[in-house]
């Protein structure tokens, strides 16, 4: 197989595991999106999965995120931003992205609220939650959440959709299903507030590792990178 039919074959087994994981939680297989984490993954590979179909493709350093968009302008696709976002970054990157998935800080809503508004325009965002209390994770804490969704709430600028989160990283995915489970538990809570503008429909969560186990416990949006396009070159972070 030449690359391209690696990936193009990597897309399919991906989306027969999501669909087997809907089958035996007995979801819709449309209720779960597949999103692309192409950090470090050229664009004519990014091309070939999105000649093949997918529609979402989310970036984790800004300063991959144009030229990746230049190279690919001449494709239809949503792209998210799924890395830690600086404050200085923002000019950067919010003119290429719909949703910004790792909102984490209050600073940096107020930033984001402020250029967009001065713009007049808005983005999407989720709340990134640190829902299995490795230190080195980022995201609010559980605790921290609802203070920061009513203050975020006041931002009009920024459309909270939902939420975010990287599960325990551990050998065994079973053992993401406690932090997987707490993120669809901690939406519904938002939810039952009824903060206005406040929307809780989608969860991001579940990797190349954990999808299924994601899937299972309510993903909206699962985000896989290695299963598709192969290893990353190391340090993966972003
Ligand atoms: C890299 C990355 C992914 C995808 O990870 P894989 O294990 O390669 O599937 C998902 N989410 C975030 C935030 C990432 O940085």
């Amino acid at each position: 197989m030449n690359d391209a039919e690696q990936i193009r074959a990597n897309i399919a087994s991906v989306r027969e595991r999501m669909a087997a994981a809907c089958e035996r939680s007995g979801r819709d297989p449309d209720s779960v999106r597949l999103l692309l984490a192409t950090k470090t993954v050229e664009p004519d590979r990014v091309r070939v999965a999105i000649e093949a179909g997918e529609k979402l493709v989310a970036e984790n350093r800004v300063q991959e995120v144009k030229p990746k968009f230049e190279a690919l302008r001449d494709l239809e696709y949503e792209r998210h931003f799924i890395g830690h976002l600086q404050s200085n970054k923002i000019n950067a990157l919010v003119p290429y992205v719909s949703c910004i998935q790792t909102l984490d800080r209050i600073s940096l809503a107020r930033k984001l609220q402020a250029k967009l508004e001065r713009e007049g325009e808005s983005r999407e965002v989720l709340i990134q939650v640190n829902t299995s209390g490795e230190e080195t994770k980022a995201g609010l804490e559980p605790g921290e959440l609802e203070g920061f969704v009513r203050e975020v709430s006041a931002m009009d600028a920024l459309e909270i959709r939902g939420l975010m989160t990287i599960g325990l990283n551990a050998p065994d995915p079973e053992d993401a299903r406690e932090s997987l489970g707490r993120l669809r538990r901690l939406a519904d809570e938002i939810r039952q507030l009824n903060i206005e503008g406040v929307e809780m429909g989608e969860l991001s969560m579940g990797m190349t590792g954990d999808l299924e186990v994601a899937v299972e416990e309510g993903s909206t949006i699962v985000r896989v990178g290695s299963a598709i396009f192969g290893g990353r070159p190391l340090p993966q972070e972003g």
